[in-house]
């Protein structure tokens, strides 16, 4: 352990939230197999809700696993039992009995519980679904992941930023929730790129993007809406705090370098804010946030242009 690393505090509530939202199953029984933990991903896959299971024993009709030809392991090839006797980590893969009566493919590794002086005191079975349905469902998933993340920066992508922003209109809509959208652009990239190379540039773009992503709140979303321009959507928000909040990121960029032998590389951005209004589409919303932005840019860059600083017929002209 490293000098002076102080261990945070892990009460057994993180613990036992954890265990209950994994997407496995995971369940502890008591040395005769009796259940006393069901976690939820555990209900989903085998249909059994806890209140159902717990107090009774797992081989009382409840999962009854059985092998590739039908034979109960159960009675006599219980992979849960044999870790207990054994004392040894297990896997193998059974059908297990969903309560709806069909069988489902589960890969399953079982152990043994100890007390603090090892002995015994009963076995734990974590069990994952490998029906091919959830291998698709997990494959799907994965795909849309790769679709909308840019795979430089790690942000969410354009598309991504645009379903999100239909997100926030309809909340908006709904509950009445304002929001508020950053526009960011990186001053004078073209130049920084064509002095210091493009691997270089892609490296303040990731630097850039952590500055973003690691300083935002925890409703917020900073996106790579293309190129050296990002898009932050600030939800809940009003004019002065949006306008904060954007000043805050001018300033973490403008702080921030990566080394470069003895060199320091800084950018600077410039920062459109503008709040949603009741007349807005996503158009027309991000068209007010690009003029802000062209504002700032004329005004000499590094810098942050608000809707109120914004000469109001132009304004109006916009809505
Ligand atoms: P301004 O201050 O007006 O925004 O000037 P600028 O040079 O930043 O803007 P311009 O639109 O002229 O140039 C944008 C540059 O961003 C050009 C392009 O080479 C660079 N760029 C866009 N995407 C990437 C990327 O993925 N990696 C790198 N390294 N550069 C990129
Ligand atoms: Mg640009
Ligand atoms: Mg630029």
């Amino acid at each position: 352990m490293k000098k002076n690393f102080k261990p945070m505090e892990l009460n057994e509530f993180s613990f036992s939230n954890v265990l209950e939202n994994l997407n496995d199953g995971v369940y502890f029984t008591d040395r005769n197999r009796v259940i006393h933990f069901w976690n939820k991903g555990a209900e989903r896959i085998s249909g059994f809700s806890s209140k159902e299971v717990v107090g009774r024993s797992c081989s009382d009709d409840i999962l009854v696993h059985v092998d590739e030809k039908g034979n109960s392991l159960c009675k006599s090839m219980c992979p849960l039992m044999e870790s207990i006797v054994s004392g040894k980590p297990l896997s193998s893969e059974v059908y297990m009995h969903h309560r709806d009566g069909h069988r489902i493919p589960v890969w399953v590794r079982t152990d043994a519980l100890r007390d603090s002086k090892g002995a015994v005191t009963g076995g734990v079975e974590v069990f994952t679904d490998i029906s091919g349905q959830m291998a698709g469902r997990l494959r799907i998933m994965e795909l849309e992941r790769i679709a909308m993340i840019d795979n430089l920066t790690n942000l969410p992508n354009r598309r991504f930023m645009e379903q999100e922003l239909e997100k926030v209109f309809e909340e908006q809509r709904r509950y009445g929730l304002h929001f508020g959208i950053l526009f960011i652009d990186i001053d004078n990239f073209k130049k920084f790129n064509d002095a210091y190379g493009h691997d270089v540039g892609d490296r303040v773009l990731v630097f850039v993007s952590k500055t973003f992503a690691s300083n935002s709140r925890v409703f917020d979303l900073y996106g790579r809406w293309g190129g050296e321009e990002f898009i932050g959507i600030i939800r809940n928000v009003e004019l002065d705090t949006l306008r904060k909040q954007a000043e805050r990121m001018r300033v973490l960029t403008e702080s921030s370098y990566i080394p470069a032998g003895k060199e320091k590389l800084r950018v600077t951005v410039s920062i459109g804010a503008t709040i949603v209004r009741s007349t807005d589409t996503a158009d027309t919303l991000m068209k007010r946030a690009d003029t802000l932005l062209y504002q700032s840019k004329k005004e000499g860059k590094n810098r942050v242009t608000a809707d109120y600083a914004f000469n109001t017929n132009e304004l109006n002209n916009l809505a």
